[in-house]
This record gives C-alpha cells, structure tokens and sequence, in this order.
C-alpha cells in the first residue's frame, strides 16, 4: 500500500523565500494526482520533499504508515522521473536502466528480467543498446521511465517528465504514462505547468499558487466548480473570460451590469446573489457558453449583447472568436462553421445557466 500524506509541510529556503506553506494533503494508494501551478507556485519544492530530495523546514510526510522525514531518498521506495531524463550518456540503455539495481545488489538474472520486461512495456527492447545521444527525446523520456518501471517503486513521482518534447509527442507520452498507471497499479504524483496536461491525465488535481493550495478535486469539479479567481482562469483553455460589473435589481428581477451591457440572472441565481445587490462583483463566462445569435434557436433578448468580432481563430472543429463589446474583450469558442464576419455587428448570447460570479474582495467563488 502506497498512500502518501503530507501534514503541514512548508519549506523556506535561505532569504525567508518560502516555497510552500501549511501543505496537508492525502494521496491515496494507486492514485495519479497531478500538481498543477504556474512557475514558482511550489509544486517541484513540494515532489522534493516527498522524494526526501529537499529537507520539509515544518512538517511531517508519510510514504504508506511510514513516517519519512528523516528517511535518505534511496530507502523510501519511490523513482522520480525527471524533465532533463538524467540519462548516464556514456552507458547503454540496457546499463542505465540496470544501473540502480546493480547498486543495489541485485542478481544479475534479476536485473536481466526486469530490464527486459521494462523495455518490452515500453516498447524500446531494440534501442537496448545504443547510446543515450543516439536516441529521440521521446525515446530517452521512455529510457527513464524505464529506469524508473525497474525499481518496482511503491511510488512514481515525475517533475514535468515531458517539457522538453514537441507538441505532438508530448501528447503520445501523456497517454502511454497514462497506459503505464492502469497496467502497474501504482501511486503516481506528476507535475505540470501546463492545465491541458493535468486535466488529462489526473484523477485528482491539486492547483497551487504561491506555495499554497487553492484546490483538490477531479478534473469535472475544477472545471464546473472551481473554488476561485484563479482557479477559474487557470483550468481551461481559451481561459474563462472575466468582467467586472454591478449586481442591479429592477422590479423583482436581477441583473449584471457591465456598464455597456446588463444580462439578466436566471431566477436560481437571484438568492444566492441578494447580498451583492448594488455592489461590485466579477462575472465569470466560458469561451464555449457563448453564442453568436443567428446560429442559436431560442436567444432570449435579455441574455444577448452586441459585439464585434475583430479576429477569428479557425482550429478545424471549433474557431476562436476575440470579441470586442465596448469596454471587456471576451473570447468565444463556436463550431468550426459559425462564423461570423469580421468587424461587423453581432449579437452574442450568453448561456446564462453557466455563467460564474466571483467575489471583488476575496476573489472567492459565489456561484
Ligand atoms: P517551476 O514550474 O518554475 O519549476 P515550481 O512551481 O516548481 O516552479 P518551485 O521550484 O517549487 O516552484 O519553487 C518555489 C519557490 O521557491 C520559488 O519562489 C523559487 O524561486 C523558490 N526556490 C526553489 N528552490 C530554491 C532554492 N534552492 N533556493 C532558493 N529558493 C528556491
């Protein structure tokens, strides 16, 4: 059993940077998780200290009932993949991949069977052996994490293991790692800079920002419900579009105000949104939840506003739309053959239903 927990982990470095702050967090046993965060946020500090590869300055981390925190690296049982592959390049394939287990004393047939079986998983039993500089980088990516296969750890933590690969083989990678997790039923902790890739591949996301954690749950929940601001803009792609505006209430019904253009609340909405009434808040819209009106059916008048579109984006399927409304750019995702022309009026239809309001003080979400 591999579940690994952090209580209270921080870590400063020297100059009271500090990394990460108060960081509790379960991983359950044969979970992928993902730390997800832009640069900076902790998230690399946070897999160092779970690998034993940075000391925690508060703080207690436990690898299955183990408590860690004085354990070397080498005896905790995990394998880290890393984003440069640290590939031994004067060795063979076959001799990185074996190297950890002849430190360790392994027998030979040992070595000789898992090294092999790796490969085979991996695919790479003919680049057994060549030289490091003699192969892909997608075939050095699967030469580490054969390395790592090899171990049999009880947990696999990977530091942005495919950054240094190109668009279309970080997308083979993402799923044979993926692949990977199913056939060898182990704990996996990956990290990312980029929200396409956790939202792929995790089971559970953990989002940070400066060293804190704003959120844990599965990719659907991020997406629906994130908890705030930042969480909201940093999941999705085009990101979700923000405005700020006033909460206005006219004759029983309730309206957001942007100051060029006012939509109407739908009636689930209103209670939640009383206490804001006459004050400031942030409206939240994703690309996809709105429309042009002359593709959509039922377009009520008081959820659509006039827009120009001033670029298109064609992607194939769907076109990127980059709006502008007078005072807020918004930017909509439509089919591929919705398209409207260019620099003329439109009317844009907002899906009031899947609409997002953020408080202005705390950025936290209110529905
Ligand atoms: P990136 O995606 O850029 O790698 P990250 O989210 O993984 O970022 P960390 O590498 O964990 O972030 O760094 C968190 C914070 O700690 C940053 O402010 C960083 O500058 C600081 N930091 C990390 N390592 C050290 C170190 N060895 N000495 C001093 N400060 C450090």
């Amino acid at each position: 059993m591999a579940q690994v927990s952090l209580k209270n982990v921080s870590k400063a470095f020297p100059g009271n940077v500090w990394a990460i702050r108060d960081i509790t967090l379960g991983i359950e046993n044969k979970e992928f998780i993902v730390f997800v965060g832009p640069s900076g946020c902790g998230k690399s500090t946070t897999l160092r200290i779970i690998a034993g590869l940075e000391e925690a300055t508060s703080g207690d981390v436990y690898i299955g009932d183990q408590m860690v925190n004085d354990v070397p690296p080498k005896d905790r049982n995990i394998a880290m993949v890393f984003q440069n592959y640290a590939l031994y390049p004067h060795m063979t394939v076959y001799d990185n991949m074996a190297f950890g287990l002849r430190l360790r004393k392994y027998p030979k047939q040992e070595i000789d069977t898992r090294v092999k079986d790796a490969a085979t998983i991996l695919g790479i039993e003919k680049l057994l052996h060549r030289k490091p500089r003699e192969l892909s980088g997608g075939q050095r990516q699967r030469v580490a994490v054969g390395r790592a296969i090899v171990r049999k750890p009880l947990v696999f933590l990977f530091d942005e293991p495919l950054s240094n690969l190109d668009a279309k083989m970080r997308v083979q990678m993402r799923t044979e790692i993926k692949k990977l997790h199913i056939r060898l039923q182990t704990t996996m902790i990956y990290v990312t800079h980029d929200q396409t890739e956790a939202m792929t591949m995790g089971d559970r996301i953990v989002v940070m920002k400066d060293g804190h954690i704003h959120q844990i749950a599965d990719p659907i929940t991020l997406y629906d419900k994130p908890v705030n601001k930042f969480v909201a803009g940093f999941i999705g792609s085009p990101p979700m579009n923000f405005v700020n505006g006033t909460v206005v209430k006219k004759n029983g019904k309730m309206y957001f105000n942007e100051g060029k253009f006012q939509v109407k609340l739908i009636d689930a909405m209103v209670k939640p949104m009383l206490p804001y009434v006459d004050k400031e808040v942030i409206f939240g819209i994703r690309p996809e939840d709105m429309y042009d009106k002359l593709f959509v059916s039922d377009a009520p008048p008081e959820n659509t506003i006039k827009a120009t579109c001033e670029v298109i984006e064609p992607m194939g399927s769907e076109a990127f739309l980059y709006l502008n409304t007078g005072k807020n750019p918004l930017v909509a995702k439509v089919g591929g053959h919705n398209k409207p022309t260019i620099n003329q009026d439109m009317d844009l239809v907002f899906d009031m239903s899947k609409i997002h309001f953020f408080d202005k003080e705390t950025d936290n979400t209110i529905i």
